[in-house]
């Protein structure tokens, strides 16, 4: 079957989205996707739910995470796709990640204290469903909710992001070994969202491209959720330059907090190879 409305990006609250598992794939199928991924940050711990849901539904579904790495310095996100969530390195590697969000998370905390705000990091754990991912969304959620500033994207912009106060820095995991955990799993390594690296320029993101290529990795957002049609254009080009399979999604995190819904994204260009050819 050649699905005609494919969203490989999307979270739920087992990480930073607003509804449960079985609220996204319902929401999903009601939007016309006719294949899905979940994509929780750093967690799996949705999947099962996703997937019971999601073919019952009527849609084919595949396993999707999405990992959080840094490369030279810089954090950059990774989708993995149709993978085997046993695995055994693929759990432990995540399961570490998040140990490091949390203390991560208490640092953020300490940061925001030192300006005057005590209480950030345990306010934010109550907007976390599961303690053990907390993300910036979950801080600024709660930042909001005490009147801090009116909306999500204010908060980023005055705390949350590089340079502000309630930034900091992070050892993430390296490329190589989001890559390979993925891989090793059966699944296929995909670059989210790539023109959202702003600390990244023409060249680094080609040298980037290049590393993950090496490294095992197979797909390249195209259409998504923060993507301009120029952009789309520009990442296409790339995708062909390192013959990278072009992915699709949303990045639908709750109907008030995302760019777009699930499933409502332009098609991919029709040259490029559709990503969900290499999913079993
Ligand atoms: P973290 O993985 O903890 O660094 O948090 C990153 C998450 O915060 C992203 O996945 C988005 O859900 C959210 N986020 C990042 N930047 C922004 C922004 N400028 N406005 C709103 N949400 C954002
Ligand atoms: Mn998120
Ligand atoms: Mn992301
Ligand atoms: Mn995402």
């Amino acid at each position: 079957m050649t699905p005609a409305n494919f969203d490989f990006h999307c979270h739920s609250s087992v990480s930073d989205g607003l509804l449960p598992p079985a609220v996204v794939a319902r929401r999903a199928a009601a939007n016309g996707v006719d294949f899905w991924a979940l994509t929780d940050h750093d967690d799996l711990g949705g999947l099962v739910e996703a997937r019971a849901v999601a073919e019952e539904a009527g849609m084919r579904f595949c396993n999707g995470v999405e990992i959080s790495i840094e490369w030279n310095g810089v954090p950059i996100h990774v989708v993995g796709l149709g993978f085997d969530a046993a695995n055994p390195a693929l759990v432990g590697g995540l399961t570490a990640l998040r140990e490091g969000r949390v203390e991560r998370a208490k640092r953020m905390g300490d940061a925001l204290a030192a300006i005057g705000m005590p209480g950030i990091y345990e306010g934010a754990l109550t907007y976390a469903t599961n303690s053990c991912l907390i993300s910036r969304a979950h801080f600024a959620r709660y930042m909001v909710s005490i009147g801090i500033a009116k909306d999500v994207p204010g908060i980023f912009q005055y705390y949350l992001t590089p340079g502000k106060p309630g930034y900091v820095d992070h050892r993430w995991v390296s490329l190589q070994d989001a890559i390979g955990w993925i891989e090793a799993a059966g699944g296929v390594a995909v670059v989210a969202h790539p023109a959202r690296y702003k600390a990244l320029s023409n060249s680094d993101m080609r040298r980037f491209l290049g590393d993950f290529k090496d490294l095992g990795g197979r797909g390249i957002e195209i259409v998504c959720g923060s993507h301009s049609p120029d952009h789309v254009l520009h990442y296409a080009r790339l995708a062909r330059h390192f013959a990278l399979h072009a992915s699709r999604g949303s990045d639908f995190h709750g109907p008030e907090e995302s760019y777009v819904d699930l499933g409502r994204l332009p098609q991919l260009p029709e040259d490029l190879k559709p990503v969900w050819r290499l999913i079993a």
